[in-house]
């Protein structure tokens, strides 16, 4: 087999490409098996699946960095294993115990070597997701689960690369009050293919979906978490139990405070008080950070005083965090796993 697969690496986008190896376990009888390594991207499963039927199902991305050393490392992988344990609790399947998780990316990481980008021309994407499965009609859950791992080289998820994109606040809301807005199950994201159509049509790059309680708070940019950069360099996040609490965040939560000696605050964000800030961003794995130059709320469009360049504060979290995952930057303890 070749080291390396022929892909014109500077080329690649986010979509699917399939690589040599993918993961799959089973829960019958009350247990996981043991797992195995398969070359085979289809699965057969009963057309009664509470997955296909009824949403019973959740999913993981995370992402393996070639470092400056030619090392591939894992990102905070422990918090995505207990992230994909919440949404199994909140969906009453049996959760993947954090080694099994761990193990499971990192034979696929391996497996799929050749398919690794080289330092900073990409990353291997990694896609975790849990699926209720086995004969069934009635709504309730499944008896039978699938723990499955595949994995995929990509580039930027939002093209344009270090760009200002824009972005329009939907009428729409992805996720319920007190629904499942915080665990990563498949259900939202069905829920968020309409508005993510009107905003795109709209010539907008993606939406922002307010809180669904009140309408007036910024939630989530897309499949992306939102923050703002205050006049003095304050990184604002919003807080609350319908947000999908992204692990990129908490990162640059951290690295503003302890690497830059900023202010955080995770707080209410006013959709009519953007301007508070002089910098925006969308953040998560596949996003990154991705900076944010407007915003269309009731027919306005706002812009941020850095709209047509990156500003300092998001160029220097994303310098900071890339630099990290890619081995180019000293990692806080435990954020980086050697493959
Ligand atoms: C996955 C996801 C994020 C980003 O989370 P990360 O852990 O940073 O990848 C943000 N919002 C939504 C809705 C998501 O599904």
């Amino acid at each position: 087999m070749k080291t390396h697969v022929d892909i014109n690496w500077s080329e690649l986008g986010f979509s699917y490409i399939k690589t040599d190896f993918r993961y799959v376990s089973l829960w019958q009888d009350g247990k996981w098996d043991k797992g195995r390594l398969t070359e085979d991207n289809t699965i057969t499963i009963s057309d009664g699946s509470t997955a296909l039927h009824y949403g019973q199902q959740c999913f993981e991305g995370l992402k393996a960095y070639r470092t400056v050393n030619g090392k591939t490392v894992l990102f905070r992988v422990d918090r995505n294993a207990k992230r994909l344990n919440m949404s199994c609790r909140r969906l009453l399947m049996p959760g993947i115990p954090e080694e099994k998780f761990i193990d499971a990316c990192l034979k696929v990481v391996r497996a799929n070597e050749r398919w690794i980008p080289p330092h900073r021309m990409g990353t291997l994407y990694i896609r975790p997701y849990v699926i209720g499965i086995g004969d069934n009609i009635g709504v309730k859950p499944a008896s039978s689960y699938m723990f499955g791992v595949f994995c995929l080289p990509v580039g930027p998820y939002f093209k344009g690369g270090m760009k200002p994109v824009n972005f329009i606040i939907s009428d729409y809301d992805r996720a319920a009050p007190f629904g499942t807005g915080a665990v990563k199950a498949g259900g939202n994201y069905a829920a968020s293919l309409y508005p993510h159509k009107l905003a795109v049509d709209g010539g907008f790059t993606d939406c922002i979906y307010l809180d669904p309680m009140t309408h007036t708070k910024i939630e989530e940019v897309g499949a992306a978490n939102f923050f703002g950069i205050t006049g003095d360099q304050a990184l604002v996040t919003p807080k609350s139990d319908s947000i999908l609490p992204s692990i990129t965040k908490q990162s640059i939560m951290y690295l503003a405070g302890n690497y830059l000696g900023k202010r955080v605050e995770e707080r209410d964000v006013y959709a009519d008080r953007l301007d508070e800030f002089k910098e925006a961003g969308a953040c998560g794995t596949a996003a990154v950070i991705t900076p944010i130059g407007g915003i269309e709320y009731n027919g306005k469009m706002h812009f941020f005083d850095y709209h047509e360049e990156v500003g300092p504060m998001t160029k220097a979290l994303y310098d900071l965090l890339t630099g990290i995952q890619f081995g180019e930057e000293p990692a806080p303890d435990n954020w980086i796993l050697e493959v």
